[in-house]
């Protein structure tokens, strides 16, 4: 999978790619990430700027539309043979959600646009961006945490980056459920025991116990997602 970032702060990136799923995702082949400034997109070669005041007076900057565009249609042609989808960071944004990152998954090339001070002029997502993708209802100074969210969440369900070892399977939201309590050594830990049934070597009854534990989480939980997870059981049969 493709991944082209238009921001003001490439920097920003570098420890979070550096290490760990990602970068494995990267060695591996799996994943190509490419950071693009900007700033280097700016007819200003002496300050490069890239914001102005925003039409009506309200206080703040506005990235200006000609960079964006310059930069959104480098990506694009970069990116031509897969037919990418552009994304804005956006509070504006469909919620990200697993569902989201599932759709997003089908996308063999992402253009992400990073957003900052007011954000960017309205004509370019008029006119260039896809889909707006918010991480949460509050407002960060960037789309650059967002971004990073993303790729993550995207990163580690491509086949081939995650080992036994980290399956996506069995996490939260996989399957519609959160993940059910997991334990590890030492047997008793502060007067805690681990619950018998994941000793016993049962496979048939672990499996339900585990079953009934992440309904139970999620109807706690999670009710909205418990109401979403039996009404598709119901619309499935
Ligand atoms: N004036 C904009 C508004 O009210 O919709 C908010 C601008 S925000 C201060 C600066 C940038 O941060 C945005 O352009 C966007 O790229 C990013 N951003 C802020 N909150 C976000 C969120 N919840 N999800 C995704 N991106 C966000």
């Amino acid at each position: 999978m493709l991944f082209d970032i238009l921001t003001l702060f490439p920097s920003m990136f570098e420890g979070v790619f550096s290490d760990s799923i990602i970068r494995r995702a990267v060695d591996k082949g799996l994943a190509t990430i490419e950071l693009h400034n900007i700033r280097d997109y700016s007819d200003d070669l002496r300050h490069k700027t890239v914001d102005d005041y925003p039409y009506g007076g309200d206080a703040g900057m506005l990235l200006k539309p000609e960079p964006l565009a310059k930069a959104l249609n480098d990506a694009k042609v970069r990116h031509k043979a897969h037919s990418p989808c552009v994304i804005y960071l956006s509070p504006q944004g469909e919620l990200l959600n697993q569902d989201v990152v599932n759709s997003l998954l089908e996308c063999q090339s992402l253009i992400l646009l990073c957003g900052r001070y007011k954000g960017v002029d309205q004509r370019i997502i008029d006119r260039y961006v896809d889909r707006e993708v918010s991480i949460g209802d509050f407002v960060l100074s960037g789309g650059e945490l967002p971004a990073m969210v993303l790729i993550d969440a995207l990163v580690r369900l491509i086949p081939g980056v995650l080992g036994n070892r980290d399956s996506a399977e069995t996490d939260s939201l996989y399957n519609g459920l959160l993940s059910h309590p997991e334990y590890t050594r030492p047997e008793v830990f502060e007067g805690m025991q681990v619950p018998p049934v994941l000793l016993s070597g049962h496979h048939a009854n672990i499996r339900l116990w585990q079953k009934e534990q992440a309904e139970r989480i999620t109807k706690e939980k999670r009710p909205d997602l418990w109401a979403r997870y039996t009404s598709s059981k119901v619309s499935d049969k």
